[in-house]
């Protein structure tokens, strides 16, 4: 039988993907529901070459635009990304969360109600809301898979394994398209060149935080949330290949690494086939070059100041990490829209972070989801009244 499948930010670069899958294998899986905020031609595109019944456009101009324009068709249009149950009320095999910020935390919530399997990319969710995401795991018994390729690594590699055999973990790093470049050469670069990442092809928001390596601290939240590990057990290390993507050291003297090509294809698919039979994602040969090229480099706080984050971060939950989210997004929104430069992103996260009027929340945790909601918008409200450096 096929697969039931949703896919929430399917006209994103994770959503297409495993999209794309879907289409080369439609003999093993049907879609149910894809989501979009504005891509209405993308999401449409999908709808129709996979026979998609129902789809849901957050944007709501959009979503009337389209909605009349399907008035007659078998296709149901809808809205309400936050009443997804109505839409999917069966429960299905598989959801991949791939919207992209916070607004995917509430509908990640509600898929692992209705999904079998839910597999999460949307690493935001996890950083500010696992507490809610795990707890809505355990209730409905659904299975989660991570989907970023560090955690999806980490992940495999520590299957029947017991947590305390764990000596550390190294999530890598590329160091992002600045890697070997000066400092003073990059203190004014356009958003153009940091969007240039040398080994993956992801979504703009995620590229700059990839060059300024914020990415690595957020994945050294999301390591620390999905397998319940001490802080100082997760290390970070630059490998300008891409091609190892998690370490693990045990105790008992063994490393384990886990490799494959820089394609987001590779954890979607086998998330996507997890437990159900085998499948070839190529026929490629083994990358012997890429294995002769590893190349293992600390991090310099000089290049990467936001690495002094780790120090920062704390084993209890707490407003901590929404604020961080925040004030991050509000930063590199400003430097796409050329409003600031690069070093000026950098140097205003390191010191907004600091802040007595955010510091205080450090000891506060949200309660729910709305709590975070609410930080979110507290933290936009502020930044929008004061004069960045
Ligand atoms: P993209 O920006 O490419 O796509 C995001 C998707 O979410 C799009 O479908 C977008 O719709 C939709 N979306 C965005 N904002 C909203 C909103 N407010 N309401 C409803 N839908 C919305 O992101 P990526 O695919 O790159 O990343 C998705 C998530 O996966 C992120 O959290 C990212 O950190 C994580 N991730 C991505 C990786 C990658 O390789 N790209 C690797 C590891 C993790 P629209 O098309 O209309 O904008
Ligand atoms: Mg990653």
């Amino acid at each position: 039988m096929k697969k039931k499948i949703a896919i929430l930010g399917s006209t994103g670069s994770i959503g297409k993907t495993t999209f794309d899958i879907i289409k080369k294998n439609k003999k093993d899986f049907e879609i149910i529901l894809l989501t979009t905020n504005k891509n209405t031609n993308k999401i449409l595109q999908q709808a129709k070459l996979l026979k998609v019944k129902n789809i849901l456009i957050s944007s709501q101009p959009h979503y009337l635009k389209i909605k009349k324009k399907l008035k007659n068709s078998k296709i149901k249009v809808h809205n309400n990304l936050d009443n997804l149950q109505n839409i999917v009320k069966r429960k299905i095999d598989y959801t991949m969360c791939a919207i992209s910020g916070l607004s995917g935390l509430k509908p990640t919530i509600d898929a692992i109600k209705f999904s079998k399997n839910i597999a999460i990319a949307n690493k935001e969710s996890i950083i500010c809301g696992w507490q809610f995401i795990d707890k809505a795991l355990r209730k409905n018994k659904t299975n989660f898979i991570p989907i970023d390729s560090e955690h999806f690594s980490i992940w495999t590699l520590l299957k029947n394994q017991n947590k305390n055999n764990i000596k550390r973990i190294y999530l890598t790093a590329s160091g992002g398209p600045f890697l070997n470049k000066k400092n003073s050469s990059i203190e004014n670069i356009k958003p153009k060149y940091a969007l240039k990442h040398p080994n993956w092809k992801m979504g703009k928001k995620i590229s700059i935080d990839s060059a300024t390596l914020m990415n690595k601290i957020f994945e050294v939240i999301e390591a620390k949330k999905i397998f319940d590990l001490d802080i100082t057990k997760i290390k970070i290390i630059i490998h300008p290949r891409s091609y190892m993507h998690a370490i693990v050291h045990f105790n008992n003297g063994l490393v384990k690494f886990l490799a494959h090509d820089t394609n987001m294809a590779i954890p979607i698919m086998n998330s996507l086939y997890m437990n159900y039979k085998s499948f070839i994602y190529n026929n490629d040969k083994l990358n012997f070059e890429a294995l002769n090229g590893l190349n293992f480099i600390k991090p310099d706080v000089k290049k990467f100041p936001v690495i002094k984050l780790l120090n920062r971060i704390k084993n209890k939950y707490s407003y901590f990490e929404t604020i961080l989210i925040s004030i991050n997004d509000f930063l590199v929104d400003k430097y796409l829209n050329g409003e600031i430069n690069y070093f000026s992103l950098n140097i205003n996260l390191m010191k907004l972070i600091k802040i007595p009027y955010f510091t205080r929340y450090y000891k506060l945790k949200p309660k729910n989801i709305i709590d975070i909601k609410i930080m979110v918008k507290k933290v936009n409200t502020y930044l929008n009244k004061i004069k960045l450096n």
